[in-house]
């Protein structure tokens, strides 16, 4: 049963004096505590929430307009700075950070009346497509507790699943976003690249890492992305937004042009996701749509591409992980180069290390021409691809990955296989192009996410095409 309210119905009714933000603040923290064997949730920002939500039913008595999410709960994935508590990403090396600054996403929320109530978990510095490599605990799925709810987003993903607020906040740098949203049922959007600040966020791979909405919705996400995305002076990489608001959607199907991308609808998909994808497509056929199959020859590479230069930037991201200026520092180290290496040695977990180890070697004086810059010429060969598909088709379409959710346990072993799961996501990432999976009914008892995805800046085309999806399903 959905608990929760469309956004912009809770917002209102806030702003009438209907429903008290205190008491969805509430709502939320007991949600929280009712559910925590899912383990979705690393802290609650507890104080910080009841205070902001009294000062939002004190505006509201005084005649005072809040925002287009007056007194609406929400859940930002640990990797987001946020006053009120720790800011940890899941990582050994910042247990007991506490931010000087929040992240500009959360600022922009906050100004619109939001309440950030707790701290998701995810794969430690958002490394990993299953929560497991969490260095606190595993997150389950809300559909069966032995399987993973996908990562790195998965706390969050899980924690709209189970109810504990209406919206959460995740990042996604090579399917983060868009996996969980498969594995859970959600509504994940990963937006165009710079649409929406990344400072404030714990940065991974600083030329693929995107902030978006996990919600029940596609409605909800629209709404988040309106408020969030905008300029903001602390990212130097974003790009203009126009004055069209992001709720604004165009939810005709009919006469508009859809690719089936035949690299994604390739062997290797489970038979029960095929089905649903399938099927997908067939609602959109007989909705008008004009689809045709297209095929994106490089795709096959993304992935290879992507555990290039992922790794190159997270290895020269975590460098700022010295143990001198924050987070562990080692009590064990005689002098300043062993403090460095021991810092690191304790605080970075097993995944981490490997992406530094690969990063810096990609990046070596040796191998640079034969790994980076390869995997660079690659990455702007599938831009190129994209760009040429879009010339004939509105939208691309196919399944967010390969399976269902799977067991807690079933990839760990074995890093190529965890990384194979992000086959369908990454490429999206790599072209810095907008992509969204919405739920696509069932296979074995669990949700199948239908992935959508549109040239660069069309989030709007893309968010309407999602919802009008959603009317058919
Ligand atoms: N699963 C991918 C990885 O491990 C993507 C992670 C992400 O989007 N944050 O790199």
């Amino acid at each position: 049963m959905v608990e929760w309210p469309a956004l912009s119905v809770i917002a209102s009714r806030v702003q009438s004096g209907q429903l008290k933000a205190v008491d969805l603040v509430a709502k939320s923290l007991q949600a929280i505590t009712d559910k925590r064997e899912y383990q979705a949730i690393i802290s609650t920002v507890t104080d910080r929430a009841k205070q902001r939500a009294s000062q939002i039913d004190e505006k509201v008595k005084n005649g005072l307009s809040v925002g287009p999410l007056a007194g609406v709960p929400f859940i930002a994935k640990d990797n987001f700075l946020t006053f009120g508590g720790e800011t940890t990403a899941a990582s050994n090396i910042l247990r007991g950070f506490k931010a000087p600054y929040q992240a500009s996403a959360v600022e922009k929320l906050e100004d619109a009346g939001a309440v950030c109530v707790a701290k998701a978990n995810l794969d430690a510095f958002a490394h990993g497509s299953s929560t497991e490599n969490s260095d606190w605990f595993v997150t389950k799925n809300p559909h069966d507790k032995t399987r993973v709810p996908g990562g790195s987003s998965g706390g969050s993903t899980a924690a709209v699943i189970l109810d504990l607020a209406p919206f959460a906040l995740g990042t996604d740098t090579g399917g983060s976003i868009r996996l969980p949203a498969s594995f859970c049922g959600a509504v994940g959007l990963k937006p165009t690249y710079g649409l929406v600040s990344r400072s404030g966020v714990v940065a991974m791979a600083s030329s693929t890492d995107v902030i978006g909405p996990l919600t029940r919705t596609v409605e909800d996400a629209a709404l988040v992305l309106d408020v969030m995305s905008g300029f903001d002076q602390l990212d130097s990489t974003m790009i203009e937004r126009d004055n069209n608001p992001y709720t604004n959607l165009d939810t005709k199907i009919e006469g508009k042009k859809i690719g089936v991308v035949k690299e994604y609808m390739a062997e290797g998909l489970e038979p029960g996701v095929r089905v649903q994808i399938e099927s997908a497509i067939d609602k959109f056929k007989k909705a008008g749509a004009q689809v045709t199959e297209v095929s994106l020859p490089s795709l096959p590479l993304a992935l290879a591409t992507y555990y290039i230069v992922c790794p190159a930037e997270v290895s020269s991201n975590l460098a700022r992980y010295d143990g001198q200026r924050y987070g562990h520092s080692s009590k064990n180290a005689k002098d300043l180069d062993e403090s460095y290496e021991l810092s690191r040695e304790e605080g970075f977990g097993l995944e981490a290390k490997r992406r530094i180890m690969i990063g810096t070697h990609v990046l070596s004086s040796g191998y640079y021409d034969a790994y980076y810059k390869k995997a660079q010429t690659v990455r702007t060969k599938i831009i190129n691809e994209f760009h040429q598909a879009f010339t004939g088709y509105d939208f691309l379409i196919g399944p967010t990955a390969p399976m269902v959710a799977f067991k807690i346990g079933e990839r760990t072993d074995d890093p190529l296989k965890m990384y194979l799961t992000d086959i369908i996501t990454v490429a999206a990432n790599m072209a810095g192009i907008p992509a969204i999976s919405i739920p696509a009914g069932k296979s074995q008892g669990l949700p199948v996410g239908l992935q959508l995805i549109a040239p660069q800046r069309a989030d709007r085309a893309l968010l309407g095409i999602a919802k009008a999806f959603e009317e058919l399903a």
